[in-house]
C-alpha cells in the first residue's frame, strides 16, 4: 500500500475516556506540493519575458544614436510584452476555472457562436499559414454551461490545432449529439493535420506548464497552460476531454459536454458514459 502521513491527536474526555483523532495528511501534503510547484513554475515562466524586456531596454538606451536599432529593439519589446500579457491572462483564467468548483452563470450556449469565436481568435494566424478552418454539423446544437469558460476551452483547442500544424493544412471542427448517453451530451472535436503527440506525452500535455517542445511552444506564444484550462473547464461542467493522435499525421481533441441543464448533476462529478 501507500505510505500515509497522519496526525494523531489525543484528548482526554474524562477519567476513563479519550478521544483519538487520526487525520490523513497525505492529500493535504500533495495539494501543498502542487501549489508550491505552481508558484515556482509561474515565477520561472515570468522571468523569461521580464528578463528579455530588461535586456532590451538596456539595448535601447545604448543604441540611442541609432534610430534603426532602436526601432528593432522596440519591436521586440512589443513581442515580449504581448507574451507577458498572454501569460498573465492565462494564469488568471486558470485560477478562475480552478476555483469555480461549482459551475456559475450557466446558460444555454449555441455551439455555432462558440465555434465562430474560436475561429476568430486565430483567424490571423491561420491565414498567415494558409490553414483552412472548417466547421461541420454544428448547426442547432447547444451546450449548457458558462459561456466564457466554454469559449476559452474551445478557443484553446482551435488555437493549438493551428499552432502545431504546418502550412497549407486543414483544421476541422465537428460536433454531434452523443448517441445513447444517459444525459444529453454533445461531443465537439477539433482535428488537425499537424505534428501529432507521442503516446508518452499524451497524458502529460494536460498538466500545467507541460510542453512537448518548450522552445517551439514559446516561439508560437504558448504558455503551457492552455490544455490545463481546457481540462478544468470540462471537469467543472461534468464533462471530459480526450485526445487521439498519430505522430506526424495529426491530432483530434474531443470535448464532451452537457447539452442541457441536469438538476441531478453535481458540478465536478463526471457523467456516466453510455
Ligand atoms: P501551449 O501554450 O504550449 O500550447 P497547451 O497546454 O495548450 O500549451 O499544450 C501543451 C502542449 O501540448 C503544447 O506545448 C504542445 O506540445 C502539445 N499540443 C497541444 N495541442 C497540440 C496539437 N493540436 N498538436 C500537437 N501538439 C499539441
Amino acid at each position: 500500500g501507500e505510505l500515509l502521513a497522519v496526525s494523531v491527536r489525543v484528548a482526554p474526555l474524562g477519567s476513563r475516556l479519550v478521544l483519538v483523532l487520526v487525520e490523513d495528511l497525505t492529500e493535504a501534503r500533495r495539494i501543498e506540493a502542487v501549489r508550491r510547484d505552481f508558484v515556482a513554475n509561474v515565477s520561472h515562466e515570468l522571468k523569461t519575458p521580464v528578463g528579455a524586456l530588461s535586456l532590451l531596454s538596456e539595448a535601447v538606451q545604448d543604441a540611442s544614436d541609432d534610430p534603426e536599432a532602436v526601432r528593432r529593439f522596440a519591436g521586440r519589446m512589443l513581442i515580449e510584452s504581448a507574451r507577458l500579457t498572454n501569460l498573465v491572462q492565462e494564469i488568471i483564467e486558470l485560477s478562475r476555472v480552478q476555483d469555480d468548483v461549482r459551475l456559475v452563470d450557466a446558460e444555454m450556449v449555441p455551439i455555432d457562436e462558440l465555434v465562430a469565436e474560436a475561429m476568430d481568435r486565430c483567424r490571423h494566424q491561420a491565414a498567415a499559414k494558409q490553414i483552412t478552418m472548417a466547421a461541420g454539423g454544428i448547426a442547432g446544437l447547444q451546450l449548457y454551461g458558462n459561456r466564457g469558460q466554454l469559449a476559452a476551452a474551445l478557443g484553446n483547442l482551435v488555437e493549438n490545432a493551428v499552432n502545431y500544424s504546418p502550412a497549407r493544412t486543414r483544421v476541422a471542427i465537428a460536433a454531434r449529439k452523443v448517441p445513447g448517453a444517459k444525459q444529453d451530451l454533445v461531443e465537439i472535436s477539433v482535428t488537425d493535420q499537424g505534428v501529432g503527440i507521442s503516446e508518452k506525452d499524451r497524458d502529460r500535455i494536460f498538466e500545467r506548464f507541460y510542453r512537448v517542445d518548450p522552445a517551439r511552444s514559446r516561439a508560437t506564444g504558448g504558455t503551457g497552460l492552455g490544455l490545463s484550462i481546457v481540462k478544468h473547464v470540462a471537469a467543472s461542467h461534468g464533462g471530459s476531454v480526450a485526445v487521439w493522435s498519430v505522430e506526424g499525421q495529426g491530432s483530434t481533441f474531443t470535448l464532451r459536454l452537457p447539452a442541457a441543464k441536469n438538476s441531478e448533476r453535481t458540478a465536478g462529478v463526471g457523467y456516466d458514459d453510455p
